[in-house]
């Protein structure tokens, strides 16, 4: 039986990357049931709200949420609608892979995860002005916040990942050296979750700058990572740096009743409508519902095909972001061409 998604087009060149990725899927054979729904820019013109209830509804009755970019309005308008539903849903772990496509890089074949806990740390947003002396702005406070709970769950998350996707290490990145309360909690539940995987995945923790400097002089030398939300938020782009950029990175969130996968970067407005967005991320990211909801054979073959034509074809066959000249649908039908 096809399996029910609710599915997310986004704005800007959300509907054209998403058309191309449900193509290949398509060709790839995915068994999936897309119910489209509409959220941010294009939810505010078509329905007056940039999250309505019918597309929560969707998500509830699913689980499996596939979703473009969204435009978040800088300034006034509404917060971040990713943020919204990751709140709503409780997706508490961004899985982040930093994996080469490409040969010609900075580094050839890096191969790393990064779990990102979504739910707490300064993002929170827990913050205010403080007044003295006639100035409101005269200080400013955000509050750090970890749970006991919140940091169990996503360092057996982290540890989980590894033993069911045969990974040799986790490596816990803190800050618990300064910040000895918020960071330190998070380091010590660390070490407990980590006692239990003793001899089955190996640990370290290491401290957040450092880890930074290593993952550029030698990112082999990790595998898994795991770290608090803003930590994981900058080291996360660092990794797809690593990698060739935001354009070929997806992103996972997922929680105890709910995930959704989304391409990492955003709906670049200065592109939009031209027909030449990379659709790289938005096809990885399905690949990553694929092996979600147990069709991972599907998304071997599509990860092989797209990376053969990242690899193999004719330069000008990329997307112009690769310095090619081929348009979204271009490189979606070259992909489908390869597929085995
Ligand atoms: P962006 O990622 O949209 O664009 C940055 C640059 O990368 C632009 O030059 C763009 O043309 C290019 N680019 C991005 N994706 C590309 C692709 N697939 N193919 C070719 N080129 C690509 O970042 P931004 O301009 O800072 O943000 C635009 C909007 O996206 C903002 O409203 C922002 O809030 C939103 N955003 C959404 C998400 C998300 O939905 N998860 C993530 C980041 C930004």
């Amino acid at each position: 039986m096809s399996i029910p998604i609710t599915l997310i087009p986004g704005d800007g060149i959300g509907p054209a990357i998403m058309e191309a990725t449900l193509r290949v899927l398509d060709a790839a054979g995915a068994d999936l049931e897309f119910d489209r729904q509409l959220a941010g820019m294009t939810a505010v013109h078509e329905r007056h709200t940039p999250l309505p209830d019918e597309t929560l509804d969707s998500g509830r009755r699913t689980g499996v949420i596939l979703k473009g970019p969204l435009t978040t309005p800088v300034g006034s308008g509404f917060r971040s609608i990713n943020v919204a539903l990751r709140k709503e849903f409780d997706l508490y772990a961004n899985v982040r892979p930093a994996v080469t496509l490409m040969p010609g890089g900075r580094y050839e074949d890096i191969d790393l995860v990064l779990i990102r806990e979504n739910t707490e740390g300064l993002y929170v947003g827990v913050e205010h002005y403080i007044g003295m002396e006639g100035d409101p702005k005269a200080a400013a406070e955000s509050v750090m916040i970890i749970t006991r709970f919140g940091a169990q769950r996503i360092v057996e998350y982290a540890f989980d990942y590894a033993v069911r996707n045969g990974r040799r290490k986790v490596t816990f990145a803190h800050k618990a050296n300064i910040l000895k309360y918020t960071q330190g909690l998070f380091l010590e539940v660390g070490h407990q979750v980590a006692e239990r995987y003793a001899g089955q995945i190996e640990f370290e923790d290491m401290i957040i700058d450092a880890t930074a400097m290593h993952l550029v002089m030698n990112p082999y030398r990790f595998d898994v990572l795991v770290m608090e939300n803003m930590f994981g938020d900058i080291l996360s782009d660092l990794m797809a740096g690593l990698v060739g950029g935001l354009g070929m990175a997806p992103g996972g969130n997922i929680g105890s009743d709910a995930a959704m996968f989304e391409p990492v970067h955003g709906s670049a407005p200065d592109i939009a409508g031209q027909g030449i967005a990379n659709p790289t991320a938005q096809i990885l990211a399905a690949c990553m519902l694929l092996d979600h909801v147990g069709q991972p054979e599907v998304a071997r073959r599509i990860r092989d095909a797209l990376t053969g034509c990242l690899r193999d074809c004719a330069p000008e066959l990329r997307t112009r972001d690769l310095g090619g000249h081929a348009g979204t649908a271009e490189f979606a039908d070259a992909v489908i061409g390869r597929l085995a």
